[in-house]
């Protein structure tokens, strides 16, 4: 078997596609979605990502405005201006780029986000909805990209042994919660660095998706015949075939493909979702407001 490629890049187009009407008829009212991105210090991976979200705004007629902030800002300053861009009613969405500066506490910062403009969907009011099986609010856009990537290439999940690789609070815990909501209804595992026996449960799955950051953990041995798989990892490796001398690779050895009947591509595959995700939930929060 080699399996088929689960374009996201296509999925996430018409994603997108679907969204154009919605801020047509936004825009009538006067409203113009806005998105607010605040990224703090110089990593060049965030820089890259938040360069990528406004070109998605840009793409659908959504403004976006970035608030570049050095790695040593105060603590108040970084407040003020989440409290400033929570009051604006001109601001739909507010997103802070993961990860902060190590000395910073990002999960207390991403508390004072006003919940309805929790376009990430990592404030505790909206994981707490989750947890509670409602999947009609704000949801993480990684997690919410592959429930929807996996529903266009018609994966049947009800029923289905999905086996989660990463129990982070962005994708893996997130994305097991919905795997396993009334409506997705599929039997899932979680598997993290201190798990047993990882590639024996790995090969129980109909549906296997690994967010871990380690390229090429997930063998082809660790996947049943006719599995599908999904890659979130992205992860730099030595390259001497690219000018920049790396490239991107996912958690997923290539030789997966022999036995997985559908598979994810990286890069195109979860990325694309991920930034279609974050539109999608932006044009919700200005619905909504
Ligand atoms: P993270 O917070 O570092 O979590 C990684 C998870 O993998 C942890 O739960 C960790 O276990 C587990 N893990 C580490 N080594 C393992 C091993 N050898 N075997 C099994 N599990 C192992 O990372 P994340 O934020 O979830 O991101 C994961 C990957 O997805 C990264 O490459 C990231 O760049 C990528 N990503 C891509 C997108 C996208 O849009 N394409 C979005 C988000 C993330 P412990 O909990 O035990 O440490």
């Amino acid at each position: 078997m080699v399996a088929e490629r689960l374009d996201g890049k296509a999925c996430a187009a018409e994603v997108e596609s679907s969204l154009v009407p919605r801020i047509m008829a936004l825009k009538s009212k006067g409203v113009e979605p806005h998105l607010a991105v605040i990224i703090v210090g110089e990593d060049p991976a965030s820089k890259v990502y938040v360069t990528a979200k406004q070109t998605g705004c840009e793409r659908l007629g959504i403004k976006s405005t970035k608030y570049s902030l050095p790695a040593d800002v105060g603590k108040e300053e970084l407040i003020t201006l989440i409290q400033t861009l929570n009051a604006d009613i001109n601001v739909h969405g507010i997103l802070i780029q993961s990860p902060l500066p190590s000395v910073m506490d990002e999960i207390g910062l991403t508390e004072l986000v006003e919940p309805n403009k929790d376009v990430d969907g990592f404030h505790p009011h909206n994981l707490g909805r989750l947890v509670q099986g409602r999947t009609d609010g704000l949801l993480p856009c990684t997690p919410s990209g592959i429930i929807r990537m996996l529903e266009w290439a018609g994966v049947k999940l009800a029923g289905a042994r999905a086996v989660v690789i990463g129990r982070s609070r962005i994708v893996g815990i997130p994305l097991s919660l919905m795997l396993a909501a009334r409506g997705y209804d599929a039997t899932v595992s979680i598997v993290h660095s201190k798990t047993e026996d990882i590639d024996s449960i790995c090969r129980d799955a109909d549906v296997l998706v690994a967010a871990v950051g380690r390229p090429g953990l997930v063998k082809a041995d660790w996947v049943k015949q006719g599995a599908v798989v999904i890659d979130v990892g992205v992860n730099r490796v030595l390259d001497s075939n690219k000018e920049k001398g790396w490239s991107l690779a996912g958690d997923v050895d290539p030789g997966v493909s022999e036995n997985a009947s559908l598979l994810s591509p990286v890069p195109g595959g979860v990325g694309p979702m991920t930034i279609a995700m974050l539109m999608t939930n932006t044009v919700f929060a200005a619905e909504q407001y």
